[in-house]
């Protein structure tokens, strides 16, 4: 009776905890939700082209979005979401106050139902439907919500997101005299670009059936839906299709100790045709230009991990 009455308290306090946020399940977290635009062929247009998708059901008459898209007809845009619930607010209030200050998308599962089209008006209801129990992350300790948005189309069932955050309180790191670069999430279907990097060589898929080449690396072709597949070694060669700088704030895993200050991101354009995000190196970041050619070098970054990253030479 008398032994271990500290540690009781100690595990009983986080199932009290849980108990309250549990009751969160199956409240509202977004209602009557309207869909900033109807669904239209101008940001369908500009979606294809930031994915590089040219699949022909995405243009002219008879049109589909693409339904990838599912979410971003809900989207607030940079004026922010206006319709979150009270009960939404409320949950993350006290995850907050019980120390998960911290949140991190961990992923989210679409399901389509119909498809959208232009014209389409977008309406939504979300629904918090569920909270886990604590868990314990590499990020540290905390709570998974996991929002289920059901979202119509002109009134029609069209589509379920759902998506779900770790909201949770970060684990003490240890001091480190250097950060190291993120490292990549390696699964059966990217594994053998991985291993062609180990090689230094940069494996690009093609389909067996088509022949179209694609990068990133995908289980399946999204021109001829073909899952047989081999590889091309690409030659190396490229030019920057385009870039971002990054100034603010700073990664100093991603600056480098020895090359402080900002650091460019491209969207490297390869001879072969397929782009790829990857870093521009040996140019500073404010001489870097679209159309700017490049040349594929292997970056060890640290002892564990090597990278494909472009070096670019000014004209
Ligand atoms: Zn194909």
């Amino acid at each position: 009776m008398t032994a271990g009455r500290g540690g009781e308290r100690g595990q009983r306090r986080p199932e009290r905890f849980y108990a309250r946020v549990k009751e969160y399940e199956g409240r509202a977290a977004a209602t009557e939700g309207v869909g900033k635009d109807l669904v239209n062929q101008a940001m369908i247009r500009h979606w294809c082209e930031a994915m590089g998708d040219s699949n022909a059901a995405y243009e002219g008459p008879g049109a589909v979005a693409p339904p990838t898209m599912l979410q971003a007809w809900t989207m607030g845009g940079l004026s922010g979401h206006t319709d979150r619930s009270d009960a939404y607010e409320e949950l993350f209030t006290l995850l907050d106050g019980a120390g998960y200050t911290s949140v991190v998308a961990t992923d989210c599962e679409q399901e389509y139902l119909r498809p959208l089209r232009p014209g389409d008006r977008i309406t939504f209801d979300a629904v918090i439907e569920s909270v886990s129990e604590r868990k314990t992350t590499k990020l540290g300790t905390g709570h998974f919500v996991t929002t289920r948005m059901d979202i119509r189309a002109d009134g029609e069932p069209a589509g379920t997101h759902r998506f779900r955050i770790l909201k949770y309180r970060p684990a003490d790191r240890k001091p480190s005299t250097r950060s190291l670069r993120p490292r990549p999430v390696i699964n059966r279907d990217n594994a053998g670009f991985w291993e062609g990097v180990a090689e230094h060589r940069l494996l690009i898929q093609r389909c067996s059936g088509c022949a179209t080449l694609r990068f990133p690396w995908l289980p399946g072709c999204n021109e001829c839906g073909g899952q047989e597949w081999d590889t091309v070694e690409a030659s190396g060669e490229g030019t920057v299709f385009s870039y971002v700088v990054m100034h603010h704030p700073s990664f100093p895993a991603f600056s480098g100790a020895d090359e402080p200050g900002p650091y460019a991101v491209g969207l490297v354009e390869l001879a072969e045709g397929v782009r790829m995000v990857s870093n521009v190196v040996g140019v500073p970041a404010d001489k870097i230009r679209a159309g700017m050619p490049v040349r594929l070098e292997f970056l060890r970054t640290d002892a564990e991990l090597e990278l494909p990253v472009f070096r670019g030479s000014e004209g």
